[in-house]
């Protein structure tokens, strides 16, 4: 653009004339040629009016085309996944060998790195998840089963190995900034979250402990009871404990928001969740879970939990992932990639679109929806979603933006309390017998 300065003569003299002409001649040049490319899109645009959009030439709108359209919108918010059992296959399949695991060929079941290329994977928490024990193992009120903290520092251990291992692939990461560099620098953010309470050994000190050790997230329950909360078992839901949360579990609420650890509600009971979600100061996530309007299973959140979710008054900032679990999805032999966006657009229309991300559960279940069968498929469930009218903006939202927004806001409450003062639970489970009784 030409703009006369106060340096620049209002009256031209002969230079700057003849400059001015060349320039002209120049533009008409430019101009022509300009026009001949706009008459053949124009063309081509009344033969196909989806090439203009297919091409990208309107800018910052998606191409018209459901597959294009979900790469793109890949291309600048790669997926967030909220739950993946991988350790548990390296476990069972591996004995933990890190050496021995081929994570850059094909994998057994459904996460492997090419995979996870194909898929458009910008990162996902890494499930350390170990099972409930048998209730004749852990005794009536949970305290003998505590191997199971053994067993969560090597589902830690395998995870880090595995992240180590592929350096060019993955990317560690403990913090929402972590997630961004990883993401920017085409890698796959790697996270870690323990599934169940149960892996606690009824302590808030171990809870700490892993927070150390770079976990970010403690579902407050997995299909068992445990000292701090109810479960909402698998499909049909459990006789309740404490009725919710024991007065342990509000402590160990308070204790994550301090550290900054995010609650996860998925697998708890709906008076669990529904404790929690009002109890926490800070955002809370379902990392894998689905509608149960939708489905009805236990294991999905229900209308009047997912209600309690939003920006507004008596509601709490919550992100839910939702689940690809067959028998969460819809009745046998149903579950579809359809039903699947059936679950993601119900909860975007109850709790707001700004609250729904993916938790696939991938190698932590049996029945992958058709169109779903593992981590390279994705862009099909973004593509579905365009096709039936979302925005942009919503789907960046979908595959990760909302996850990174309840993350940050979870960040930020831990900073506040710890700048405020708030002093680490003590707490002890009251039913052990190993420590001294406490002092009255
Ligand atoms: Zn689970």
């Amino acid at each position: 653009m030409n703009g006369h300065g106060e340096t620049e003569p209002l009256i031209p003299n002969d230079e700057t004339v003849q400059r001015d002409s060349r320039t002209l001649r120049n533009r008409a040049v430019a101009w022509s040629v300009l026009t001949a490319f706009l008459i053949a899109v124009g063309v081509v645009a009344l033969v196909d009016p989806s090439f203009v959009s297919d091409i990208g030439l309107s800018s910052g709108k998606l191409p018209r085309d459901p597959k294009l359209a979900a790469q793109r919108v890949l291309d600048i918010a790669p997926v967030i996944d909220g739950h993946i059992d991988l350790p548990i296959v390296a476990r069972f399949v591996w004995r933990n060998n890190v050496t021995d695991i081929p994570l850059d060929g094909q994998m057994p079941m459904h996460v492997d790195i090419p995979r996870l290329r194909e898929g458009k994977v910008g990162g996902f928490f890494w499930s350390v998840y170990v099972g409930c024990a048998k209730p004749e193992d852990e005794g009536a009120d949970f305290l003998t089963a505590t191997w199971r903290v053994r067993d969560t520092l090597e589902q830690i251990d395998v995870a880090k190995g595995l992240i180590s291992k592929y350096p060019n692939d993955f990317s560690y990461a403990v913090s929402t900034s972590g997630i961004k560099s990883a993401i920017r620098d085409r890698k796959i953010a790697s996270i870690l979250g323990v599934e169940g309470a149960h892996q606690l050994g009824n302590s808030i000190a171990v809870l700490r402990q892993y927070y150390e050790l770079g976990v970010r997230y403690v579902t407050l329950t997995h299909t068992c009871h445990n000292a701090f909360a109810d479960s909402c078992g698998y499909l049909i839901p459990s006789v309740p404990r404490h009725y919710g949360l024991s007065p342990l579990g509000f402590r160990l609420v308070e204790e994550m928001n301090r550290l900054g650890m995010l609650v996860d509600l998925s697998h708890t009971s709906d008076m669990t969740a529904t404790q929690a979600l009002l109890h926490s100061k800070a955002p809370v996530i379902w990392s894998h879970s689905s509608a149960r309007a939708i489905h009805d299973v236990a294991r999905n959140v229900p209308d009047e939990v997912l209600s309690l979710v939003g920006f507004g008054e008596g509601q709490r900032d919550a992100v839910v992932m939702v689940n690809f679990n067959g028998p969460f999805v819809a009745a046998d032999g149903e579950a579809d990639i359809e039903a699947v966006a059936d679950h993601i657009e119900h909860i975007a229309k109850v709790a707001g679109v700004k609250h729904v991300g993916i938790g696939s559960d991938y190698d932590g279940i049996e029945v992958t929806p058709t169109g779903l069968e593992d981590v390279s498929k994705y862009p099909a469930l973004i593509a579905e979603l365009y096709q039936r009218g979302w925005s942009k903006q919503d789907l960046v939202g979908l595959t990760g933006g909302n996850f990174l927004r309840v993350f940050e806001g979870a960040e930020k409450v831990a900073k506040e309390l710890q700048a405020a003062g708030t002093l680490p639970k003590y707490d002890i489970y009251e039913k052990r017998d190993d420590l001294p009784p406490r002092e009255l």
